[in-house]
């Protein structure tokens, strides 16, 4: 700890915002990096994020610039490594959701940093079983509730309409905000709201503030446990175009951080910032604001 307060932050391993790797200590939020791209449907890579995103986190410090709130001091966060990756997505799916289930035992909430969408399904499943049914604020340019892509129902394309389906979320204290691009299928935001989602398409979203936004997800999570997802291809590509399926005309990254901060008081049991491609982000903008929306759902989690 001492090394971290007088040494620059460019010096030693990068953990997340160069945290304390857990060891046996208490602790109440952690990062956890979630190395899986098997689920990526066009372009791979994903697997390199969580290494991208720690080393662009070097400069995170901990006071929130708008709470003032020494985020890594509340209760104590931690670097929680990475999970295991199994040699085929089921097995992965269970290997990822173990780790993360363990974590979760210890009272920590957990904030993923992705690997592909994918992800999110063993997180809700690890989570949803220490906190029962949850709501989710999931911010994204896709629905992800497909019921397959390809003849797999486990991707990156699915993961939120199985997590329905086997009952650990609560579509009633779901919203999807950002939702944009060409469709596959003209029913397909439709066959979302069927599964009982509110969705709020970009072309809507641009209409009204971030603050308001923000509002409107507080209002559906309710006062219920939370899990908040973000895809970063919920932002445009000019502000994060180091990511697989990317559509233009998204949120900046301005906004994004202040729509996270105005969910501020969502009683949030965990999160992630998924789907960043290192391979298309050469100049590490995204893995950039990757770490900085990581930081948010850390302030969140840890003030929830
Ligand atoms: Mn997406
Ligand atoms: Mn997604």
């Amino acid at each position: 700890m001492l090394r971290m307060a007088i040494q620059p932050r460019y010096t030693g391993r990068a953990t997340f915002a160069r945290l304390p790797e857990l060891q046996d200590e208490p602790c109440a939020a952690g990062i956890i990096g979630v190395p899986f791209d098997q689920g990526a449907s066009f372009r791979p890579g994903q697997r390199f994020g969580p290494a991208a995103i720690r080393e662009a986190s070097r400069l995170i410090r901990p006071v929130h610039p708008v709470t003032g709130v020494d985020v890594f001091a509340a209760g104590s966060v931690r670097d929680c490594g990475d999970a295991p990756i199994g040699n085929d997505i089921m097995s992965s799916i269970e290997v990822i959701r173990a780790y993360i289930a363990a974590h979760v035992a210890r009272g920590i909430r957990p904030v993923l940093l992705g690997g592909d969408h994918t992800v999110s399904l063993p997180a809700l499943r690890a989570i949803a079983q220490a906190h029962g049914r949850l709501g989710v604020i999931h911010l994204d340019a896709h629905s992800d509730t497909e019921d397959a892509l390809f003849g797999s129902r486990y991707n990156h394309g699915t993961p939120f309409r199985r997590a329905i389906e086997e009952g650990l979320v609560d579509p009633a204290r779901m919203i999807q905000i950002g939702l944009r691009g060409s469709l596959s299928d003209a029913g397909e935001w439709d066959a979302a709201r069927g599964l009982g989602l509110e969705l709020i398409p970009m072309h809507e979203a641009q209409r009204h503030t971030m603050a308001e936004l923000a509002q409107t997800a507080l209002r559906r999570a309710g006062s219920g446990p939370v899990y908040i997802s973000v895809d970063v291809d919920a932002c445009d590509p000019a502000f994060a175009p180091g990511t697989g399926v990317p559509e233009a005309g998204g949120f900046s990254s301005r906004e994004l951080v202040e729509m996270l901060r105005g969910v501020r008081g969502v009683r949030a049991v965990g999160g992630d910032v998924v789907e960043v491609l290192p391979a298309a982000d050469p100049s590490g903008i995204t893995a950039l604001l990757a770490a900085n929306i990581a930081y948010e759902l850390l302030a969140l989690v840890s003030a929830a």
